[in-house]
């Protein structure tokens, strides 16, 4: 017996099926990628931001590339979608899901520098890191904590690079001195014990 199918189910069905056609269609076409101007399959991917109102138009490849640059060199306010009409800024987890291992630490490291970077006794280093320095005025140097940098900083004069800075003047010369009395230390140790032995004659 042949039943016949009531209206809203038919509808359902079509909807399904349309729904199945539309996804068949996305998969199987291609789009090109804005930056390395070649075919790429449609992936399922959605466009790199919640805000995006156009569909995926940069492989991720190419999104990785030019992520990993900017957090490299400290640009994180400059990672946004690559649709040169849209350029919104991108969610954390997009980030973090896309770069490769490495870059995912530094990155993770930039965004806690960020984190703490409003407290009162925080300073930034030239090269893009930054920290806070407990001992304040009191003081005044820092070492970078950035391994790659470990470059010495003011924490009074607040500086950008040591242009003529007092306080790292004055240590570096105490810490020159320091250093020449100790290379100087067996030369004299050596000489009082001559001394001790020649006066020991009778
Ligand atoms: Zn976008
Ligand atoms: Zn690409
Ligand atoms: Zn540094
Ligand atoms: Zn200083």
């Amino acid at each position: 017996m042949f039943v016949v199918p009531r209206s809203h189910e038919l509808s359902d069905f079509w909807d399904l099926e349309i729904r199945k056609f539309h996804k068949l269609i996305k998969e199987t076409s291609m789009y090109q990628c804005l930056v390395h101007l070649e075919d790429e399959p449609c992936a399922t991917d959605a466009p790199p931001t919640p805000g995006c109102n156009h569909d995926q138009n940069v492989c991720n490849a190419c999104m990785r590339t030019d992520m990993e640059g900017k957090i490299r060199s400290g640009k994180l306010q400059n990672l946004t979608c690559l649709d040169p009409y849209c350029m919104k800024p991108l969610p954390v987890h997009k980030v973090r899901k896309l770069i490769g291992p490495e870059c995912l630490k530094i990155y993770d490291r930039k965004l806690a520098v960020l984190a703490i970077s409003i407290a009162p006794n925080f300073r930034w280093c030239r090269c893009g890191s930054g920290q806070i320095h407990g001992l304040g005025d009191s003081s005044s140097e820092w070492i970078c904590v950035d391994p790659q940098c470990r470059r010495q900083n003011c924490y009074t004069c607040n500086t950008i690079g040591l242009i003529d800075c007092p306080h790292l003047r004055a240590i570096n010369e105490k810490r020159r001195a320091h250093r020449a009395e100790m290379r100087r230390l067996p030369q004299v140790a050596f000489e009082q014990k001559q001394m001790e032995i020649l006066e020991d004659k009778p």
